[in-house]
């Protein structure tokens, strides 16, 4: 194709992940171009399609064909939201890109104000949720803990309430890019790359349609990737621990020969022993435990597989992602 048919390099990179997302894609797709009428410049819609098993992929090469400024990127299988994000930027071409859900709980006009605060010189513009609308409170209570925890205990200071939906110029892509990290946690290592960072206040809707893709269980796992990847807290517990019970024992054993200098039974039973052997015991499982958890993802980084698979990629011009490049 010659050069001057091809489409013009985007300005813009949306980029969203999709995993059996077929109720939406449509309406995604109407909201996008509906709300980029006004950008005036071009832009492209990245879907990333994470080894969806609905209609997903079928419907996003139908976008594809209707309108060239949607590019697909299709796993070999589902490799999770974070390394969907993350392809989604290897193959961005945009001079700023915005993440945003798939499931609309992220309202596309926001995109708009996200674009003013990179217009005023922002490398980093992430959007904050005031409200959360058709979450359960389970599910408000474990992220406000959550998100208090992590700030507490890691370097980083991750902004409060704020999820994957920002805008990052391609400086901050290409920084973002430099990471290879197996178990990313997107969301702090946004804010570690540094540069200027600031904040648009959004109210968060309902899912469009279908339900949540991320169960108790792998938000748990994904609670666990950022814990461990920004802190070494947890490794630092068992030392604490032992400290404080060693100190204990000694106390303990002090008490215990005066008691039996003054002649007194007590603490002569078997079933003190056996609570605080069984005590000792749970405390140096958990350790290990949390030893295991860092042993697995170092080991899970040293194999140094890539990070995702692609099958194939639709629409994009330059073919400047590598996923084996570092
Ligand atoms: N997603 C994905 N891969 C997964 C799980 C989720 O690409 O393994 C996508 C999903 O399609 C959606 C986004 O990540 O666009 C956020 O997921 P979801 O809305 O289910 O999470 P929630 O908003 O309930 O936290
Ligand atoms: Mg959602």
């Amino acid at each position: 194709m010659a050069a001057n048919q091809s489409s013009p390099r985007p300005v813009l990179s949306i980029i969203a992940p999709v995993y059996n997302e077929e109720a939406i894609l449509h309406e995604l797709y109407r909201r996008i171009t509906e709300v980029m009428e006004t950008f005036g410049e071009p832009w492209e819609l990245v879907l990333v399609n994470d080894g969806s098993w609905d209609r997903s992929y079928d419907i996003m090469l139908e976008l594809h064909e209707q309108d060239p400024r949607v590019h697909i990127i299709n796993f070999s299988r589902n490799f999770g939201h974070q390394i969907a994000i993350t392809a989604g930027m290897d193959y961005a071409q945009g001079q700023a890109v915005v993440i945003i859900d798939a499931d609309l709980q992220d309202p596309p006009q926001v995109i708009l104000d996200l674009v003013a605060k990179w217009r005023e010189g922002y490398e980093v513009v992430y959007a904050i949720r005031r409200e959360r609308k058709g979450e359960t409170w389970f599910k408000l209570w474990t992220a406000k803990m959550f998100y208090r925890l992590i700030n507490k205990i890691t370097g980083v200071n991750i902004p409060l309430d704020t999820g994957d939906f920002r805008l990052l110029d391609r400086k901050a892509v290409d920084a973002l890019r430099q990471i290879r990290e197996h178990h990313r946690f997107m969301r702090g290592l946004s804010v570690w790359i540094g540069f200027r960072q600031t904040g648009v206040m959004y109210v968060r809707e309902e899912r469009f349609a279908g339900e949540t893709k991320y169960p108790f269980r792998k938000m748990l796992r994904f609670a666990m990737d950022g814990i461990t990847s920004f802190s070494y807290l947890p490794l630092q517990l068992a030392t604490y621990m032992g400290f404080t019970i060693a100190g204990l024992s000694v106390l303990g054993i002090i008490m215990t020969i005066i008691l039996r200098l003054s002649g007194s039974h007590a603490f002569e039973g078997q079933a003190t022993t056996l609570v605080m052997v069984l005590f000792l015991g749970g405390i140096q499982l958990i350790s290990l435990g949390i030893i295991g958890e860092y042993l697995g993802r170092i080991y899970d980084e040293v194999k140094n597989r890539p990070l995702y698979i692609v099958d194939e990629a639709v629409g994009f011009e330059r073919h400047h992602a590598d996923p084996t490049r570092r």
